[in-house]
């Protein structure tokens, strides 16, 4: 009996053993398997070179597959580590990061308070733990240095020259300096719309075209440097602004317009049926704003997109793309669509309209870049060629185009002939000239007396002042 209960109770033990190596096997593959025992670390970015200015927060992301459990930041400070005390903030303040991931965090750290002169430099640590059940329950843990510049110098900005004035609805040139170690963006404003300058002439000189755009009320050109470490020099531009009144008209529709030129331009768009609309009016509404819409958009894109390398010289003539042409409407008409006794709808007509023969010949002015030759709404068939500094000049409703997209054209081409296609009544030529998207005053553009006041002698005037630097 006794050697039976004993050889029982070894064979006991053994299973007991058996089921304890099972169940820690099993348990070891659960974890190694399981997203909550993940031991991937935390993952810490910053800015590539970060500085900064003590006066804002400083940023860094914090980003984890399973998510954060915890967080804190010191800096090494003269005598000891200090905690600094930090806050979310929204992704946008985290713009060294691509896209904003399901657990990342955008964390603002308050500035040490420490006096801010002489310090060159400060070294946070920042320590994040996430929230897998790893190490025991406790989770994997980065700890990082980060070594950050610190920069409290404001980017020195300077405005070389400018054009004396600007009317609404035309363009001006600003030539100005910039200087910063740290230099991260600079933009143009006038106080609506932003305009991107680009690198000229000698380093830290660039140019700008600027635009009133005609429905713009007021014009408060300023331009605005800021470094990496979050110092921001601002700068006015004194124009003379100078404010335009732009002819009104009523226009009233007629069923056969609709009828005719309008459904035909609906049936060539060929996005929608005649049958889809519920009657007249609708589908001049949806030529008139939809198509409309997407026709201004697609060619302020186009104009807006161009090369930002550095620029030694501009020099444009006076555009004159018809010859012997009689002016049919003028820039800046703002029209007043009127049917059955009712205000159905409004218009800007953003260039010049010019009439000469049936498919007369269209003479490119200043040598350039075709960036649109295509069929666009309201357009018809369009060209837009860049003659660059972000200048552009488009030309609508041609029969047809004689260059193609990518084309390097010559001053004095023929790049296709007028006509009537898109919303045209009649053969004609509509001429509109862009400044980084947006559609200008042609006559200032068509006028060699205005180009040397405002944008040759500007640049001369730069030219002898950075030179006798
Ligand atoms: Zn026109």
């Amino acid at each position: 009996m006794e050697i039976q209960s004993e050889v029982q109770s070894r064979s006991f033990v053994k299973i007991i053993g058996l089921v304890l190596v099972v169940f820690f096997l099993g348990a070891g593959l659960f974890m190694l398997s399981s997203e909550g025992f993940e031991r991937n670390k935390p993952v810490i970015k910053t800015s590539l070179e970060p500085s900064w200015n003590l006066n804002g927060d400083f940023f860094i992301y914090l980003s984890d597959d399973t998510g954060i459990k915890d967080y804190r930041v010191s800096y090494e400070g003269d005598l000891k580590e200090s905690f600094l005390p930090t806050k979310m903030a929204p992704f946008s303040e985290c713009p060294f990061v691509a896209k904003d991931e399901e657990n990342g965090i955008c964390l603002a750290i308050e500035k040490p308070n420490i006096p801010t002169k002489n310090i060159q430099s400060l070294n946070l640590i920042v320590e994040v733990t996430d929230k897998s059940k790893w190490n025991f329950f406790s989770g994997n843990k980065t700890l990082e240095n980060i070594a950050i510049t610190i920069d409290t110098k404001k980017p020195q900005l300077a405005v070389v020259s400018n054009s004396y004035r600007i009317t609404q609805g035309g363009s001006a040139l600003v030539i100005f300096r910039v200087e910063d170690e740290n230099l991260e963006k600079i933009r143009i404003s006038n106080g609506e719309n932003e305009f991107i300058p680009q690198p000229f002439y000698k380093e830290g000189y660039y140019i700008s075209l600027l635009a009133w755009p005609k429905n713009n009320l007021a014009f408060n050109a300023k331009i605005y440097a800021s470094d990496t470490a979050g110092n921001v020099s601002v700068a006015p531009i004194n124009f003379f602004a100078v404010k335009k009144e732009y002819r009104k008209s009523n226009i009233s529709l007629t069923d056969s317009f609709i009828d005719g030129k309008i459904s035909s331009l609906v049936e060539e768009i060929g996005d929608r049926s005649l049958e889809s609309f519920v009657d007249k009016l609708s589908i001049f509404k949806y030529i008139n704003e939809d198509i409309r819409q997407y026709s201004e958009k697609h060619i302020m894109q186009a104009g807006a997109t161009f090369s930002l390398e550095t620029i030694e010289d501009f020099q444009i003539s006076a555009f004159s793309p018809l010859k012997n042409a009689a002016v049919t409407a003028s820039f800046g008409d703002h029209r007043t669509f009127i049917y059955q006794g009712e205000v159905v709808g409004y218009s800007n007509h953003m260039g010049l309209d010019l009439a000469s023969v049936k498919q007369a010949p269209i003479i490119l002015s200043n040598p350039g870049e075709v960036i649109v030759d295509e069929f666009i709404g309201i357009d018809g068939n369009a060209l837009v060629i860049h003659h660059g500094l972000g200048l552009s000049s488009l030309y609508a409703h041609l029969t047809k185009s004689l260059v193609d997209i990518g084309d390097k054209v010559e001053r004095g081409t023929i790049i296709g002939n007028t006509g009537n296609t898109g919303l045209s009544l009649g053969d004609h030529l509509h001429f509109g000239v862009l400044v980084q998207g947006y559609e200008v005053w042609t006559a200032e553009w068509m006028d060699s007396k205005w180009i040397e006041n405002n944008i040759t002698k500007v640049i001369v005037e730069a030219k002898g002042i950075i030179n006798s630097l």
